[in-house]
């Protein structure tokens, strides 16, 4: 008989687990996974994808707009959101169909309850009242959004999880918050109709992104309406008779609103699955700290993902859950490579970005060229729509090397994904340079810079 009931046994069915139990099962190894809510975890079920489907709806306001500069003439529009997330629902139900699918499919056995550590090798299964045991025990739980409750009446926030699967929509509404979730959800409120304000308590959103581009953006929002507060938090949400809310600011101004969400961060889920009965190692935030393997001090348990606090992308929770699985049951050894990861924030316009920042860049390497343009998008000839385009290059001066490539404008994502191809291959700007223009593209702005529009650090030789 076996020694284990499992030889894996993953908590949680995000991205990054049924990524790891699928590899692990296609090994041969005997692996279970839990999960207490939706299979998909946070990406699919409340975050990424749903998120993607609304930022869609939101840019037709827009489009209609543009439509008449090129001659259409588009009769009166009405909004939906009942359907719109009643549509979303659906496509949501689908992708979790397929999740759990792939993972029958693959010969994992599948638990829809919570599961809780009960030793180094034993997982407590709550809908059924046992315990198994398991060889090897992956934690893949994610995270979840993070309330400050010291603020008074933070009770009647909401948060994306919520943001999802309102029955009204409301049509003023403030949101706390300068990072990725704040400013998506901001361009997704604001481009279906809805008064919006943005309240950030640092001097410019979007921090950790270039500043350049941080700013561009702030003013990309502002061009739509949103109220963009810096400087400022939230101190006391009131709950008002007719069901909407009152929001009081630090500086004594008050915002009244139909709801109000903090998108201020999320923290890992780690409160009460029981790692301390395995003795596993948190960080300050309760993450769970890991090694280059996603090993943990307990060397019969791992885990990936945003639970581990690394870089808190899906992308990266799926690599580093084939990884674990290529490592520990393939005997094919690897670790992830958490450098020059390209990522996009999905606001109106999107900004796309992969690699150093000017200031990192300006940090790390003594002499740094800048190459910058900023345009209108030939689609704005005619639209007439006030939205420029930014892109900017940093190069290494000493190597020829792009450090960083941050673009501002319809499509960055896509444009981002593809750029981390060329940067992680290395590439210097003369093969930027070498390569040949698409025409007519707002990316072929790229590959035609020529001069730096600054230079940092170089000695100045006469
Ligand atoms: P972020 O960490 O991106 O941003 C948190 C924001 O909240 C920051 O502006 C931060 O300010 C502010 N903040 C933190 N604490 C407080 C507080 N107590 N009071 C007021 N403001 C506060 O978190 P998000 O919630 O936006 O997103 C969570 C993670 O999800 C992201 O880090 C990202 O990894 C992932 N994500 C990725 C997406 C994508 O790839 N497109 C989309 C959505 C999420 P400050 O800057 O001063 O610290």
């Amino acid at each position: 008989m076996a020694e284990y009931d499992y030889d894996l046994f993953v908590i949680g069915a995000g991205s990054g687990g049924v990524r790891a139990a699928r590899i692990a099962a296609g090994y041969g190894a005997r692996v279970a996974i839990a999960e207490e809510y939706r299979y998909g975890g946070t990406c699919v079920i409340r975050g990424c994808v749903p998120k993607k489907l609304l930022v869609y709806a939101s840019q037709f306001s827009e489009n209609f707009e543009d439509a008449k500069g090129f001659g259409w003439h588009v009769g009166e529009t009405s909004f939906d959101w009942k359907a719109l997330i009643s549509n979303k629902d659906q496509e949501i139900a689908r992708l979790e169909g397929i999740y759990r699918r792939n993972l029958e499919r693959s010969g994992v056995e599948l638990h829809d309850t919570r599961a809780e550590i009960a030793g180094p090798h034993e997982v407590y299964l709550k809908a059924i009242d046992r315990t198994v045991t398991a060889r090897i025990i992956l934690v893949a739980t994610g995270g979840r959004p993070f309330l400050d409750n010291s603020v008074e009446g933070v009770e009647h926030t909401i948060t994306s999880n919520e943001a999802l699967h309102l029955s009204e929509f409301p049509k003023r509404i403030a949101i706390s918050g300068g990072g990725y979730i704040a400013v998506e959800f901001a361009g997704i409120f604001a481009g279906l109709g809805a008064e919006t304000t943005l309240v950030y308590r640092g001097e410019e959103i979007l921090r950790g992104f270039d500043d350049d581009l941080c700013a561009a953006v702030h003013n990309e929002l502002e061009k739509k309406g949103i109220r963009v507060l810096t400087g400022e938090v939230f101190t006391k949400i009131e709950r008002k008779d007719d069901g909407s809310f009152t929001g009081h600011l630090r500086q004594g101004a008050a915002i009244e609103a139909d709801q109000i969400m903090f998108a201020i961060g999320r923290r890992p889920n780690t409160d009460g699955l029981g790692l301390d009965k395995a003795s596993v190692e948190l960080g300050s935030k309760g993450e769970i700290k890991v090694d280059e393997n996603s090993r943990t001090n307990m060397p019969s348990v791992y885990a990936i993902g945003d639970v581990t606090d690394r870089v808190n992308l899906t992308p990266v929770a799926i690599r580093e859950g084939h990884a674990f699985a290529d490592t520990v049951f393939g005997k094919n050894a690897r670790t992830v490579d958490h450098s020059m990861i390209p990522t996009a924030v999905f606001s109106h316009p999107e900004l796309g970005t992969v690699g150093l920042t000017e200031r990192e860049a300006c940090e790390t390497y003594p002499n740094v060229d800048v190459y910058r343009s900023i345009f209108r998008p030939m689609k704005h000839t005619l639209s007439g729509r006030d939205e420029k385009v930014v892109m900017k290059i940093l190069v290494d001066a000493d190597t020829d090397r792009v450090l960083g490539v941050h673009v501002l404008g319809s499509d960055a994502g896509e444009l981002s994904q593809v750029l981390g191809i060329a940067l992680k291959m290395g590439a210097t700007k003369a093969d930027f340079d070498a390569t040949v223009a698409v025409h007519p593209t707002a990316a072929e702005e790229l590959v035609t810079m020529r001069e730096p529009a600054e230079r940092h650090g170089r000695a100045v030789v006469e």
